[in-house]
């Protein structure tokens, strides 16, 4: 079966700067090859991340690495402004994001899966599946109208794969590159690859797509499961 996203509007909400690189920019360029729309939404600055030579404005570069990295890839990007460690599954947060969705209309969003590492990886996970669902209830207004219909959700694999059970793979070796060159714009992160509290994040990926390639038969693969919920599920 191959997948073609043509017709489809595809928005990756992730929780940090770079982690739409690690776990979806692939299928993101392959969606804007077959023609779909495609769109980034970030829901916090990355502004806890610093390297060990400290910068002095670290919210500010990393938005510049983000958007140079959303324009190799040709995505509209959306910045959620929260200060990492403190993303929560909140009333003002979903209607945020909810609103994102209304400007967007997406028809696929690409999101965290629920058991991913890190805390604000969970909430944007929480945030993305409420605002799916949200989106197209006009009873919770925001400023453009409620969508017609709610949007179909994937959950992204996990940062290192740990726990995650793919329900599918989407094959990206034409993308490896860009993707590639994508990371490679968040040099701000790639200085940390040192660091004892971090890692080296270009061989992370590269071990990561390539497992995935290799259990699915290609050189390079990312892996979701799809979310089958009430009226996100939907026959491909
Ligand atoms: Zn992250």
């Amino acid at each position: 079966m191959k997948l073609n996203f043509k017709a489809e509007r595809m928005l990756g909400v992730v929780a940090h700067p770079d982690d739409a690189e690690l776990l979806c920019a692939g299928t993101l360029a392959r969606a804007k090859r077959d023609g779909a729309a495609i769109a980034i939404c970030v829901m916090c600055k990355g502004d806890k991340g610093q390297p060990s030579e400290k910068l002095a404005n670290l919210t500010a570069t990393r938005r510049k690495e983000m958007a140079a990295s959303a324009d190799l890839l040709g995505a509209q990007l959306f910045l959620g402004g929260n200060c990492d460690g403190t993303l929560m599954d909140s009333a003002p947060e979903r209607l945020k994001l909810i609103e994102i969705y209304r400007q967007f209309k997406p028809t696929l969003v690409l999101a965290h899966a629920p058991e991913d590492y890190h805390p604000d990886h969970r909430a944007a996970s929480v945030l993305a599946e409420a605002a799916s669902w949200f989106c197209a209830s006009r009873g919770h207004k925001t400023r453009s109208a409620a969508m017609k219909s709610p949007p179909a959700l994937w959950w992204m694999d996990t940062m290192d794969m740990n726990g995650f059970t793919p329900g599918f793979y989407v094959d990206i070796g034409e993308f490896l590159t860009l993707k590639t060159q994508m990371l490679a714009c968040h040099q701000s992160q790639l200085q940390r690859g040192k660091d004892p509290d971090f890692s080296p994040l270009a061989e992370l990926m590269r071990l990561q797509f390539r497992t995935r390639g290799m259990q699915a038969g290609v050189e390079a693969a990312e892996a979701f499961r799809a979310h089958l919920a009430f009226k996100r599920a939907r026959a491909w």
